[in-house]
């Protein structure tokens, strides 16, 4: 007994020596930065200087898949959730409870989240969520969540309220994920139309709030174990979305960062339910059984 007493000592011992590879290389930050209706055939003509300063630094794709509809909250579902649209069961745009029954809930009777698979191996880390759209606080798993925030929206789609609120997020609690969502451009797709001078507007605008993001992990003294993931639930065409082109179906994913290879454009193939995978393995965490996502190995170095 005493023997078995022993060798159980020696090796937490030995775990607190020799830290896993992805706690001593990954990262000690995750921030997801979500863009509504951000489409991957806005790129060529988009002004947006900081994604690409993101992307020349680290790993990129424009042909990121969405789920099927090519709407919002089923999107965001496969984001956090790990799974395809008949897995998680949201199927319309502004889904708040499943259509069809989740095929797997946690003990909080949601679909298991990155939230929810974090918070059960990591109780203590500080996760948030903040976002424009009330419709992300049904798909994120709350109660995994040590603050979720919804900031309206100003007039003309003045989204510097909720970025003031992710900044100031950020520099308080240093958190260990961090989930902010913008609803445009999305907004002006459906007012104005996609691949509009009005849609580029916005892009540049959304640019520089992500430039505001990344400076406050600088003042926050976290920038350099900070991953950043930014990327969209869907694209559009004309005034919609929810379709079959690729216009619709085909976003963004740009990720980079401590753990993150510069392997600049991925050659492999990527669903929206890969990010939460992705991110689970950036952070050491185990995943479920019920995720199909597979974390992007060529991103990781794995
Ligand atoms: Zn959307």
């Amino acid at each position: 007994m005493r023997l078995v007493e022993k060798i159980v000592v020696s090796l937490a011992v030995v775990a607190m020596m020799f830290p896993s590879v992805a706690e001593a290389r990954g990262p000690k930050h995750v921030i997801f930065i979500g863009l509504d209706g951000w489409g991957s055939y806005s790129m060529p003509e988009a002004d947006m200087p900081n994604v690409k300063s993101l992307m020349d630094a680290g790993a990129w794709t424009l042909r990121k898949r969405s789920v099927l509809p090519s709407s919002s909250a089923i999107n965001w579902a496969s984001v956090f959730m790990g799974v395809g649209t008949e897995g998680h069961g949201y199927t319309q745009w502004g889904s708040r409870t499943p259509e069809i029954p989740s095929i797997a809930v946690s003990e909080h009777g949601i679909f298991p989240t990155i939230f929810t698979v974090v918070r059960s191996q990591r109780p203590d880390a500080e996760l948030g969520a903040l976002y424009e759209w009330d419709g992300i606080a049904y798909l994120v798993d709350t109660l995994a969540l040590s603050r979720h925030i919804q900031v309206e929206e100003g007039p003309d789609n003045d989204s510097q309220p909720l970025t003031d609120a992710a900044v100031e997020y950020i520099r308080d609690k240093t958190p260990l994920i961090t989930a902010i969502i913008y609803d445009n451009p999305d907004h002006v797709g459906h007012s104005v139309g996609h691949d509009t001078p009005a849609y580029y507007d916005v892009l540049a605008y959304l640019d520089g709030q992500i430039g505001q993001i990344i400076e406050a992990t600088r003042q926050a003294g976290i920038y350099e174990k900070t991953v950043f993931i930014v990327s969209a639930d869907h694209g559009g065409i004309g005034t919609g979305h929810g379709g079959k082109t690729l216009s619709e179906m085909e976003t963004p994913l740009v990720m980079a960062g401590p753990g993150i290879k510069n392997v600049g454009e991925l050659k492999s193939a990527i669903m929206q339910f890969d990010i939460a995978p992705t991110i689970a393995a950036l952070l050491g965490i185990r995943t479920p059984q019920v995720w199909t996502g597979r974390p992007i190995g060529e991103a990781l170095g794995r």
